[in-house]
């Protein structure tokens, strides 16, 4: 019986909201949905409210959606710098190809994907005083396609012989990650909606991997201590800045940004932000820093630090909370969470090979992977492009900032350095506690609580259609049964500046 009363008034709630619009008796600008941060989070919920409430017949359309960024760009984490006029990723740089909402956006907007660059297959692991291990130099782009199967499969042979066997269990443990995962995409009639992220995780069977750690996953799956202290190492460093000791989620995650045909947005992955916001056709107010939000009988008050108000009647969150000053009344009540800051350097110039303890430069491979120690005072340095022998660009992970006198050690010339520092993802610890998706029991939401179960472009894309999903339904009242999506081309027509 309270269940029919719950629906009912929400029913009320929601009809009166559309027979009146937004809230604005208080001479404050409003809106249906407010949404802090325009990131893939921000833009992804936007366009899943936008599509599921108006393709809709069964629940009426939520037109009427704000974002408000604070910076003068679109993309969050996702962003690009540009260096001798090419342009690099400098956050969320790969895309996995089963990564499905990521593939259907850019088919979507018409973005183009672009493969990753096979110049990274010359692969080392450096422990601070030598390449501990190393695959071949990468052959002469002039060769025969024939010679480059060789030269792959050498490269594969030789990671055979070091970790053998391992591999392959390596592989089954993404892989049964990844199977589970694909669970995120099933039609909404035999999906239900969550109001949790454990709900989430335990309905995919993938909440068992966030109580443990990586390094226990993998020795409990038969991984030699070999390949968990040197290649998957490696990969966690690269991918999330941190050691094995990450949860088995968040682990497997990153071990899967190895995998085969990773893939990115031609032009910068920011571009699927900026193409859902105008394909959605929702208000985005840049420069606009959320400072507050109150609840008030009925709507959220926020107002930004520029002075102006917002009535909102749902409000959704659509960035980590961890390092913010946005102040909430009532209060709200969340787990504490470390942001792991990974500093991204990059540099148009020239490594120095004594510093690797080689004569030449042409012997430093073009990916330098590193294991845990405290020697080493990066975790990777790739090679974005080579223009000449002896002018390249590169780009270096650090869990430090890497002050001039070290990139004097590590290059023995510099023409351009760009830092960047990243609040990057979360610090992951086994066991994960879990921020909750609702978090005033009405009509706050927050995206990022599944950043602890791991943080990827998809990931935020996955919690984003959840909570659009469970803002439809919570205001109808209704389940969500088959919704139909409409499909479109276009052009992105689009603001956005470098860092
Ligand atoms: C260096 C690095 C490498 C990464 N590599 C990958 C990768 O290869 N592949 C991958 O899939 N993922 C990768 N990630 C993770 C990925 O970038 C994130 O998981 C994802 O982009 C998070 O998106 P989001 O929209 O949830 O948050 P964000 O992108 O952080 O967006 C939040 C937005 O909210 C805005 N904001 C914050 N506070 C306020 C406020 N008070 N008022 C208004 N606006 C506000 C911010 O400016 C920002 O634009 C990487 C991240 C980093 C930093």
């Amino acid at each position: 019986m309270a269940f029919f009363d719950a629906r009912l008034l929400y029913l009320i709630f929601f009809l009166l909201l559309l027979l009146f619009g937004s809230v604005e008796s208080t001479g404050n600008k409003a809106a249906q949905v407010c949404v802090v941060g325009a990131g893939i989070g921000g833009s992804s919920v936007s366009y899943f409210l936008k599509q599921l409430s108006c393709s809709n017949a069964n629940v009426p359309c939520l037109n009427d959606i704000l974002i408000l960024e604070r910076r003068s760009r679109i993309g969050g984490r996702m962003a690009t710098v540009t260096i001798a006029g090419d342009t690099f990723e400098a956050g969320a740089s790969i895309i996995h190809p089963k990564n499905l909402h990521a593939v259907r956006f850019a088919s979507l907007l018409g973005l183009r994907p672009r493969s990753k660059s096979s110049d990274g297959s010359w692969f080392s692991v450096w422990d601070g005083s030598r390449f501990i291990f190393e695959t071949l130099p990468p052959p002469p782009s002039s060769c025969l396609a024939i010679y480059r199967k060789i030269h792959s499969l050498v490269n594969a042979l030789l990671i055979f012989r070091r970790y053998g066997f391992s591999l392959l269990r390596m592989n089954r443990f993404v892989n049964r990650m990844l199977h589970r995962f694909m669970l995120f995409y099933k039609e909404y009639e035999s999906r239900p909606v969550f109001e949790t992220v454990e709900e989430m995780l335990k309905w995919t069977r993938l909440y068992e991997l966030t109580r443990r750690t990586l390094k226990e996953e993998l020795l409990d799956a038969g991984l030699s201590p070999q390949l968990i202290s040197e290649l998957v190492t490696v990969i966690t460093r690269i991918n999330y800045g941190q050691n094995v000791d990450i949860s088995g989620l968040a682990g497997a995650v990153s071990l899967a940004g190895s995998d085969d045909g990773l893939w990115s947005v031609e032009g910068g992955n920011w571009l699927l932000a900026a193409g859902l916001i105008n394909y959605s056709n929702v208000t985005l107010h840049l420069q606009e820093e959320v400072a507050s939000i109150a609840y008030d009988e009925g709507y959220y008050v926020i107002s930004s630090t520029n002075g102006i108000h917002y009535n909102c009647n749902v409000t959704v969150i659509a960035t980590p909370l961890d390092e913010q000053s946005i102040s909430f009344t009532p209060p709200i009540s969340i787990p504490s969470r470390k942001m792991q800051h990974t500093f991204t350097t990059f540099i148009r110039g020239l490594l120095n090979p004594k510093y690797f303890g080689l004569n030449r430069v042409s012997e430093i491979p073009n990916l330098i992977g590193t294991v845990e120690t405290p020697e080493v005072p990066f975790s990777s340095i790739s090679v974005l492009k080579k223009y000449t022998e002896d002018d390249m660009t590169f780009k270096i992970f650090s869990r430090e900032p890497i002050d001039d006198s070290l990139l004097d050690q590590i290059f023995s010339s510099r023409k351009e350095t760009i830092r960047i520092d990243w609040p990057a993802y979360p610090h992951y610890e086994a066991p994960e506690v879990f921020a909750p998706i609702i978090l005033d029991g009405k009509h706050l939401y927050y995206i990022n609580s599944f950043e602890n179960a791991a943080s990827t472009i998809e990931t935020s894309a996955v919690a984003a259609e959840n909570v659009a999903r469970l803002i439809i339904s919570r205001l109808s009242g209704m389940p969500l049964n088959m919704i139909k999506q409409k499909t479109k081309t276009t052009n992105p027509d689009i603001q956005h500046l470098d860092l």
